[in-house]
């Protein structure tokens, strides 16, 4: 199991678990929320995980038109 950690203050800590539908991210064109599966997008060994941006699937099928 993964989790994310975060430090409100000194006494508190948030803990959570990652599964396959709790991830998310921002379309970096249009701003919508969507989920995504990190095994997916980072499966191909050259994606990280600040760098990496994913178009929701109606940008994505915008620029695939074009
Ligand atoms: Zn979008």
């Amino acid at each position: 199991m993964f989790y994310v950690k975060t430090k409100i203050n000194d006494e508190t800590t948030i803990t959570t678990e990652l599964t396959d539908e709790n991830i998310f991210t921002h379309c970096p064109k249009c701003g919508t929320e969507f989920p995504v599966d990190l095994v997916e997008i980072l499966g191909d060994g050259n994606s990280d995980l600040f760098g990496t941006a994913v178009y929701c699937a109606e940008c994505s099928a915008k620029i695939i038109k074009k």
